[in-house]
C-alpha cells in the first residue's frame, strides 16, 4: 500500500509532536505523519520545562495539556561543600511565581501520549510502532519501506523529517559529518518510586519563597552541586521522581554509571532522599554533547536530538525544540502552501541553531570548573540570568514573535563571559589549593534567592539582575581580598 504526506516524520518525541503542532498551526491543509518504533510510552528524560516551552506550548492553545502536569515551583541549586549531611548547604534559588510562562514538570508517558492524542484529533496520522527502512542514496520523492504493526508500507513525502532522538537516522544514513565540540560529559539516570519526604532539607524555609512562590518548594527543579558534576532531581508527581548525574568526563575519568550508584549509596543528602525506594533500571549516556554540520538538504532535514545536544544543566533541550519547531514549521508550512523550495530560509534554520548550540557549548563548558562553590557559581548564575531574562525571556513574552529566536552571543558577551570565566576558575583552584571551596561557614544554611518581581517591576528585571551579578561579584572579591591580606 502507498501512502502520501506532504511530510512525513520519524520518531515520535517531542522534536517530532511540536514540529506537527507548529506545522498544522502554520497550514491547516498539511498532510502529516508521524513513524514512531516503539509501541509503548515510556518514561523519558526531558521532565523539567523552563518558562519558553510553556509559554510555546500554551500560545498553541494546549493550556489543557500543561494542567495535567506538575507546575514548577521554582529552580534550586543546593550546595553541600563539606558533605557533611543535610545541614551545611547553601541553596540558590529562584521560586516560579504565577505568571504566562511557568514551567513544569512532566511526566513524559503521559504527556507524550496526551500530545499524540491531541495531534490525531487535528489530523496527524501516526504509526506506531513503526519501522522506517529508509533507503541509500534517496532523494526527494522516492518511495520509503515502513513496515507498520506487521504490515509493509510505502511512503512518499516531500520532506522526511529526522526527530529519532539520538538514533539520528537520517543523519547517520547520510553520513552527515558532526562539528567538533568541547564539552565533553555523560549522564546516569533512573526513575524512583516513593523517594523519602525531603521535609528535612525542606525544612529550611524562607520567607520569600513561602510568600510568593507557586507552591512547595519539593515541587522545584533540584540541583546538587558537586565537584566537576551536578545531579538533577524531579518531582513528577507524588509517586515518582526523575534523579540522575551529569558529570564531566574531562576532570573525572570514573564511569558515569560508577559515580551515579557510589553516591547513591554514599552521598550525604542524596543517599538519604533514595534509601528504602524502588528504582527503575538505570540508564547511562556518554559524550552527551554533538553537532551535526548539516541540518537539511532539499527533501529531508533535522530537528531535536537528531541535530545536536548541548547540556540539560537549566534544561534548555525542550526549549531549543520549541523554538526550531517553529522555524521549520513557518518554512514547511508557507512552502506546503507556494509550492516553492526556500534554500535561503533553510540555510538561516542551519546556521541559526548550529550557532545556537554552539554558543550555549561555550557557555556550560564553561561552568564545570567551579560549580562545586556556592558563591562561585552565584556569581556566574547571575550573570546568566541577567542576560538570559533580558535578551530571551522578557521579548518572549512582549512580543510573540521573538519566542522563535534562541538565545546568542556576541563578540562582546564572549570576552566578558571569558574574562569572568578566567577569574572564576582562578579564584577556585586557589581555593582548592588551599583546601577551601568558599568564604561561606559551614554549619548554616544560607539562602539567596532569585527575585523575579511581578506586574509593571517586571520590565525592570534587568537592572535588578544586573546590579544584584555586580553586587554579588563585588562581594567576593572583597571577601579573596580580605583573605589574601589576612
Ligand atoms: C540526561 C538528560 C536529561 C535531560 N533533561 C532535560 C530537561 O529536564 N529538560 C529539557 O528541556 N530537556 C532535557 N533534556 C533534553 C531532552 O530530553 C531532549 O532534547 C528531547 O527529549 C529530545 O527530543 P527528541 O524528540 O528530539 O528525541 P527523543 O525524545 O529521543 O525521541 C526520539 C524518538 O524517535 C524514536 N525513534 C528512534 N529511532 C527510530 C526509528 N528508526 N524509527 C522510528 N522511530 C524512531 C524513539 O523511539 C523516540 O521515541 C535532557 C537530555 C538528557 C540527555
Amino acid at each position: 500500500m502507498t501512502k502520501h504526506f506532504d511530510i512525513a516524520i520519524i520518531g515520535g518525541g517531542l522534536s517530532a509532536s511540536f514540529l506537527a503542532l507548529s506545522v498544522h498551526k502554520e497550514n491547516k491543509e498539511a498532510s502529516i505523519a508521524i513513524f514512531e518504533r516503539s509501541s509503548e510510552y515510556s518514561q523519558k528524560v526531558g521532565e523539567s520545562i523552563i518558562d519558553l516551552a510553556g509559554l510555546y506550548l500554551n500560545r498553541l492553545g494546549l493550556e489543557h495539556l500543561l494542567a495535567k502536569q506538575t507546575p514548577k515551583t521554582g529552580i534550586r541549586f543546593l550546595f553541600n561543600e563539606n558533605s557533611q549531611g543535610q545541614y551545611g548547604q547553601y541553596e540558590f534559588s529562584s521560586p516560579s511565581l504565577r505568571s504566562v510562562t511557568n514551567g513544569y514538570h512532566l511526566d513524559r508517558k503521559t504527556f507524550d501520549s496526551d500530545l499524540h492524542k491531541e495531534l490525531e484529533s487535528r489530523g496527524v496520522e501516526i504509526f506506531r510502532p513503526a519501522e522506517v527502512d529508509f533507503p541509500d542514496g534517496y532523494v526527494q520523492g522516492d518511495e520509503v519501506p515502513v513496515i507498520h504493526d506487521g504490515l509493509n508500507l510505502k511512503v512518499v513525502a516531500n520532506w522526511w523529517i529526522d526527530a529519532s532522538g539520538r538514533k539520528r537516522l537520517l543523519h547517520q544514513k547520510m553520513g552527515w559529518k558532526d562539528i567538533e565540540v568541547d564539552l565533553n560529559t555523560s549522564a546516569a539516570m533512573a526513575h524512583f518510586r516513593n523517594i523519602k519526604s525531603q521535609e528535612n532539607w525542606d525544612k529550611m524555609a524562607h520567607p520569600y519563597w513561602d510568600k510568593n512562590a507557586i507552591g512547595s518548594k519539593g515541587f522545584s527543579t533540584i540541583h546538587f552541586m558537586r565537584k566537576n558534576s551536578w545531579w538533577w532531581l524531579i518531582r513528577l508527581n507524588e509517586e515518582i521522581t526523575s534523579i540522575g548525574v551529569v558529570k564531566s568526563n574531562e576532570e573525572n575519568s570514573n564511569s558515569v554509571i560508577q559515580l551515579f550508584e557510589e553516591a547513591l549509596g554514599s552521598d550525604a543528602i542524596i543517599k538519604e532522599v533514595v534509601e528504602g525506594s524502588g528504582v527503575s533500571e538505570k540508564r547511562e549516556l556518554n559524550q552527551l554533547a554533538y553537532c551535526s554540520s548539516q541540518w537539511f538538504q532539499k527533501g529531508m532535514a533535522l530537528i531535536g536530538d537528531s541535530a545536536g545536544f548541548v547540556d540539560p544543566l537549566l534544561s534548555p533541550g525542550i526549549e531549543l525544540i520549541a523554538q526550531q519547531s517553529i522555524w521549520m514549521g513557518k518554512l514547511l508550512g508557507k512552502e506546503i502552501e507556494s509550492g516553492t523550495y526556500n534554500e535561503t530560509g533553510w540555510k538561516n534554520y542551519e546556521s541559526r541553531f548550529t550557532r545556537a548550540l554552539k554558543d550555549r557549548m561555550y557557555i556550560y563548558q564553561r561552568n564545570y570548573a567551579f560549580m562545586h562553590s556556592y558563591d562561585l557559581m552565584k556569581v556566574w548564575l547571575r550573570f546568566g540570568n541577567f542576560q538570559y531574562f533580558s535578551f530571551t525571556i522578557l521579548p518572549s513574552v512582549r512580543f510573540s514573535r521573538r519566542l522563535k529566536y534562541p538565545l546568542k552571543l556576541n563578540v562582546l558577551d564572549k570576552i566578558a563571559m571569558n574574562v569572568l570565566y578566567k577569574r572564576l576558575k582562578k579564584i577556585s583552584e586557589k581555593r582548592l589549593s588551599q583546601n577551601r571551596i568558599s568564604n561561606h561557614l559551614p554549619g548554616e544554611i544560607s539562602f539567596s534567592e532569585v527575585r523575579v518581581p511581578k506586574g509593571f517591576a517586571f520590565y525592570f528585571l534587568p537592572l535588578q539582575l544586573f546590579l544584584l551579578a555586580v553586587k554579588d561579584y563585588m562581594i567576593l572579591e572583597w571577601i579573596e581580598l580580605k583573605n589574601a591580606l589576612k
